[in-house]
Protein backbone atom coordinates (compact mmCIF):
# COMPACT_ATOMS: atom_id res chain seq x y z
CA UNK A 1 0.00 0.00 0.00
CA UNK A 2 1.28 3.13 -0.67
CA UNK A 3 -0.19 6.94 0.45
CA UNK A 4 -1.40 9.83 -1.25
CA UNK A 5 -3.81 7.86 -2.88
CA UNK A 6 -3.03 6.77 -6.76
CA UNK A 7 -1.09 9.37 -7.60
CA UNK A 8 3.12 8.29 -7.38
CA UNK A 9 5.94 9.84 -8.70
CA UNK A 10 9.22 9.02 -9.15
CA UNK A 11 12.43 10.14 -7.33
CA UNK A 12 15.93 10.27 -8.48
CA UNK A 13 19.01 10.46 -6.34
CA UNK A 14 22.09 10.91 -7.89
CA UNK A 15 25.12 12.10 -6.08
CA UNK A 16 28.97 11.00 -5.55
CA UNK A 17 30.16 7.99 -3.65
CA UNK A 18 29.43 8.14 -0.30
CA UNK A 19 26.86 11.00 -0.02
CA UNK A 20 24.64 8.45 1.51
CA UNK A 21 22.35 8.19 -1.40
CA UNK A 22 21.23 4.72 -0.41
CA UNK A 23 20.07 4.86 3.13
CA UNK A 24 18.46 7.94 2.67
CA UNK A 25 16.51 6.73 -1.05
CA UNK A 26 15.56 3.55 1.38
CA UNK A 27 14.07 5.44 4.12
CA UNK A 28 12.52 8.30 1.78
CA UNK A 29 10.94 4.95 0.32
CA UNK A 30 10.31 3.46 3.42
CA UNK A 31 7.91 6.73 4.18
CA UNK A 32 6.19 7.03 0.96
CA UNK A 33 5.44 3.54 0.31
CA UNK A 34 7.49 3.18 -2.54
CA UNK A 35 9.95 0.96 -3.59
CA UNK A 36 13.13 1.89 -3.84
CA UNK A 37 15.94 0.42 -6.59
CA UNK A 38 19.84 1.23 -6.04
CA UNK A 39 21.02 1.30 -9.64
CA UNK A 40 24.94 1.27 -8.18
CA UNK A 41 24.07 -2.63 -7.06
CA UNK A 42 23.22 -3.62 -10.60
CA UNK A 43 26.69 -2.10 -11.95
CA UNK A 44 28.65 -3.75 -8.69
CA UNK A 45 26.44 -7.40 -10.06
CA UNK A 46 27.93 -6.79 -13.44
CA UNK A 47 31.17 -6.10 -12.38
CA UNK A 48 31.18 -9.27 -9.54
CA UNK A 49 30.21 -11.46 -12.54
CA UNK A 50 33.04 -9.93 -15.12
CA UNK A 51 35.69 -10.65 -12.97
CA UNK A 52 34.44 -13.75 -12.25
CA UNK A 53 34.56 -14.70 -16.12
CA UNK A 54 37.92 -13.19 -16.29
CA UNK A 55 36.35 -10.20 -18.02
CA UNK A 56 37.84 -6.68 -17.77
CA UNK A 57 36.70 -3.59 -19.03
CA UNK A 58 39.02 -3.17 -21.72
CA UNK A 59 36.68 -6.40 -23.74
CA UNK A 60 34.08 -4.24 -24.51
CA UNK A 61 32.16 -7.12 -27.15
CA UNK A 62 32.96 -10.01 -23.97
CA UNK A 63 31.36 -7.69 -21.69
CA UNK A 64 28.68 -6.85 -23.48
CA UNK A 65 27.80 -10.63 -23.98
CA UNK A 66 28.11 -11.16 -20.46
CA UNK A 67 26.17 -8.41 -19.29
CA UNK A 68 22.59 -8.98 -21.93
CA UNK A 69 23.25 -12.61 -21.06
CA UNK A 70 22.55 -12.02 -16.88
CA UNK A 71 19.59 -11.94 -15.16
CA UNK A 72 19.59 -9.09 -12.03
CA UNK A 73 16.69 -9.40 -9.20
CA UNK A 74 16.45 -6.45 -7.14
CA UNK A 75 14.52 -7.41 -3.33
CA UNK A 76 13.92 -6.02 -0.34
CA UNK A 77 16.28 -7.33 1.85
CA UNK A 78 17.48 -6.80 5.82
CA UNK A 79 21.11 -4.04 4.22
CA UNK A 80 18.37 -2.59 2.28
CA UNK A 81 18.32 -4.48 -1.00
CA UNK A 82 19.04 -8.46 -2.15
CA UNK A 83 20.54 -8.62 -5.09
CA UNK A 84 20.45 -11.62 -7.01
CA UNK A 85 21.81 -12.46 -10.52
CA UNK A 86 20.82 -15.08 -12.24
CA UNK A 87 19.25 -16.34 -9.09
CA UNK A 88 22.45 -16.50 -7.26
CA UNK A 89 22.54 -13.74 -3.78
CA UNK A 90 25.37 -11.89 -4.23
CA UNK A 91 24.64 -9.06 -1.89
CA UNK A 92 27.61 -9.66 0.00
CA UNK A 93 29.77 -10.31 -2.51
CA UNK A 94 29.06 -6.75 -4.60
CA UNK A 95 30.45 -4.84 -1.91
CA UNK A 96 34.11 -6.19 -1.52
CA UNK A 97 36.81 -3.55 -2.16
CA UNK A 98 37.93 -5.51 -5.42
CA UNK A 99 34.04 -4.78 -6.82
CA UNK A 100 33.83 -1.14 -5.39
CA UNK A 101 38.02 -0.89 -7.24
CA UNK A 102 36.67 -2.14 -10.59
CA UNK A 103 33.07 -0.73 -11.02
CA UNK A 104 33.70 2.66 -12.67
CA UNK A 105 35.66 0.94 -15.47
CA UNK A 106 32.58 -1.32 -16.41
CA UNK A 107 29.95 1.30 -15.93
CA UNK A 108 31.80 3.45 -18.31
CA UNK A 109 30.94 0.51 -20.94
CA UNK A 110 27.91 1.25 -23.86
CA UNK A 111 26.32 -2.07 -23.47
CA UNK A 112 26.00 -2.43 -19.66
CA UNK A 113 24.63 1.26 -19.78
CA UNK A 114 22.10 0.74 -22.32
CA UNK A 115 20.84 -2.87 -20.53
CA UNK A 116 20.90 -1.61 -16.65
CA UNK A 117 19.24 1.71 -18.57
CA UNK A 118 16.75 -0.43 -19.60
CA UNK A 119 15.73 -2.32 -16.34
CA UNK A 120 15.83 0.96 -14.19
CA UNK A 121 13.20 2.76 -16.86
CA UNK A 122 11.11 -0.86 -16.84
CA UNK A 123 11.19 -0.99 -13.45
CA UNK A 124 10.19 2.71 -12.84
CA UNK A 125 7.68 2.39 -15.31
CA UNK A 126 5.06 2.57 -13.12
CA UNK A 127 5.69 4.68 -10.92
CA UNK A 128 6.23 5.32 -7.30
CA UNK A 129 10.14 4.11 -6.89
CA UNK A 130 13.15 6.24 -5.28
CA UNK A 131 16.03 5.24 -7.94
CA UNK A 132 19.77 6.21 -6.42
CA UNK A 133 22.74 6.68 -8.98
CA UNK A 134 24.93 8.65 -10.93
CA UNK A 135 22.28 9.67 -14.03
CA UNK A 136 19.54 8.82 -12.50
CA UNK A 137 17.65 12.33 -12.85
CA UNK A 138 20.23 13.22 -16.01
CA UNK A 139 19.71 10.29 -18.35
CA UNK A 140 17.50 7.24 -16.91
CA UNK A 141 14.94 9.44 -15.50
CA UNK A 142 14.36 12.48 -17.48
CA UNK A 143 11.11 12.73 -16.53
CA UNK A 144 10.87 11.99 -12.81
CA UNK A 145 9.03 14.60 -10.93
CA UNK A 146 11.69 15.00 -8.21
CA UNK A 147 15.26 15.24 -8.66
CA UNK A 148 17.79 15.77 -5.66
CA UNK A 149 21.55 15.70 -6.25
CA UNK A 150 22.90 14.51 -3.22
CA UNK A 151 26.61 15.86 -1.95
CA UNK A 152 28.60 16.07 0.95
CA UNK A 153 32.90 17.24 1.29
CA UNK A 154 35.52 14.01 0.23
CA UNK A 155 36.27 14.24 3.45
CA UNK A 156 33.05 13.95 5.34
CA UNK A 157 31.85 11.44 2.74
CA UNK A 158 35.39 9.29 3.47
CA UNK A 159 34.39 9.49 7.50
CA UNK A 160 31.13 8.03 6.82
CA UNK A 161 32.71 5.44 4.51
CA UNK A 162 35.29 4.34 6.77
CA UNK A 163 32.59 4.05 10.00
CA UNK A 164 30.71 1.06 7.89
CA UNK A 165 33.18 -0.62 6.58
CA UNK A 166 34.13 -4.17 8.02
CA UNK A 167 37.38 -4.93 9.88
CA UNK A 168 38.28 -7.50 6.88
CA UNK A 169 38.52 -4.76 4.44
CA UNK A 170 41.28 -2.41 6.77
CA UNK A 171 41.65 0.80 4.87
CA UNK A 172 42.79 4.18 6.41
CA UNK A 173 40.64 7.16 6.14
CA UNK A 174 43.18 8.44 3.86
CA UNK A 175 43.22 5.87 1.39
CA UNK A 176 39.54 5.60 1.53
CA UNK A 177 39.67 9.58 0.60
CA UNK A 178 42.03 8.68 -2.11
CA UNK A 179 39.51 6.13 -3.82
CA UNK A 180 36.16 7.91 -3.39
CA UNK A 181 37.83 11.20 -5.20
CA UNK A 182 39.26 8.69 -7.95
CA UNK A 183 35.68 6.62 -8.61
CA UNK A 184 34.16 10.06 -8.87
CA UNK A 185 36.48 11.50 -11.60
CA UNK A 186 35.97 8.59 -13.06
CA UNK A 187 31.93 8.60 -12.84
CA UNK A 188 32.41 12.58 -13.74
CA UNK A 189 34.71 12.06 -16.66
CA UNK A 190 33.13 9.23 -18.74
CA UNK A 191 31.92 10.09 -21.86
CA UNK A 192 28.20 7.89 -21.34
CA UNK A 193 25.97 9.64 -19.43
CA UNK A 194 28.61 10.93 -16.58
CA UNK A 195 27.76 11.56 -12.93
CA UNK A 196 26.11 15.15 -13.36
CA UNK A 197 23.75 17.22 -11.61
CA UNK A 198 20.26 17.48 -13.52
CA UNK A 199 19.44 21.31 -14.45
CA UNK A 200 16.01 21.37 -13.07
CA UNK A 201 17.66 18.89 -9.55
CA UNK A 202 17.40 20.41 -6.13
CA UNK A 203 21.19 20.31 -4.72
CA UNK A 204 21.19 19.10 -1.09
CA UNK A 205 24.68 19.11 0.28
CA UNK A 206 24.25 16.73 3.60
CA UNK A 207 27.98 17.84 4.96
CA UNK A 208 27.45 18.42 8.55
CA UNK A 209 23.96 17.08 8.33
CA UNK A 210 22.23 14.23 10.00
CA UNK A 211 21.21 11.67 8.17
CA UNK A 212 17.32 12.00 9.42
CA UNK A 213 17.32 15.83 8.62
CA UNK A 214 18.21 15.06 4.72
CA UNK A 215 15.67 12.31 4.48
CA UNK A 216 12.91 15.07 5.93
CA UNK A 217 13.96 17.41 3.82
CA UNK A 218 13.37 15.13 1.11
CA UNK A 219 9.92 13.71 2.12
CA UNK A 220 9.22 17.03 2.29
CA UNK A 221 10.25 18.03 -1.41
CA UNK A 222 8.08 14.69 -2.36
CA UNK A 223 4.89 15.66 -0.83
CA UNK A 224 5.55 18.93 -2.38
CA UNK A 225 5.64 17.16 -5.71
CA UNK A 226 3.18 14.62 -5.38
CA UNK A 227 0.35 17.79 -4.24
CA UNK A 228 1.35 19.11 -7.72
CA UNK A 229 1.14 16.05 -9.49
CA UNK A 230 -2.47 15.62 -8.44
O1 LIG B 1 26.20 3.72 -5.78
P1 LIG B 1 27.47 2.89 -5.75
O2 LIG B 1 28.61 3.60 -5.14
O3 LIG B 1 27.25 1.52 -5.22
O4 LIG B 1 27.80 2.72 -7.31
C1 LIG B 1 28.92 1.99 -7.73
C2 LIG B 1 29.39 2.50 -9.07
O5 LIG B 1 28.44 2.15 -10.08
C3 LIG B 1 29.60 4.00 -9.22
O6 LIG B 1 30.86 4.44 -8.76
C4 LIG B 1 29.45 4.19 -10.72
O7 LIG B 1 30.66 3.89 -11.38
C5 LIG B 1 28.44 3.12 -11.10
N1 LIG B 1 27.10 3.67 -11.26
C6 LIG B 1 26.81 4.30 -12.45
N2 LIG B 1 25.54 4.74 -12.69
C7 LIG B 1 24.59 4.59 -11.76
C8 LIG B 1 24.87 3.98 -10.53
C9 LIG B 1 26.16 3.54 -10.30
O8 LIG B 1 27.68 4.46 -13.30
N3 LIG B 1 23.35 5.01 -12.05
Amino acid sequence: MHQDGDTRINIAIDGPAGAGKSTVARKVAEQLGYVYIDTGAMYRAVTLRARNAGITADQPAKLAELVRSLKIELEPGDQGQSVFVDGVDVTSQIRSREVTMQVSHIAANETVRDVLGQLQRSLAARKGVVMDGRDIGSHVLPDAELKVFLTASVKERAMRRHKEIADSQKITLEQLETEIAQRDKLDEQREISPLICASDAVVLDSTGMAIDEVIQAIVKLSRTKLAEAK
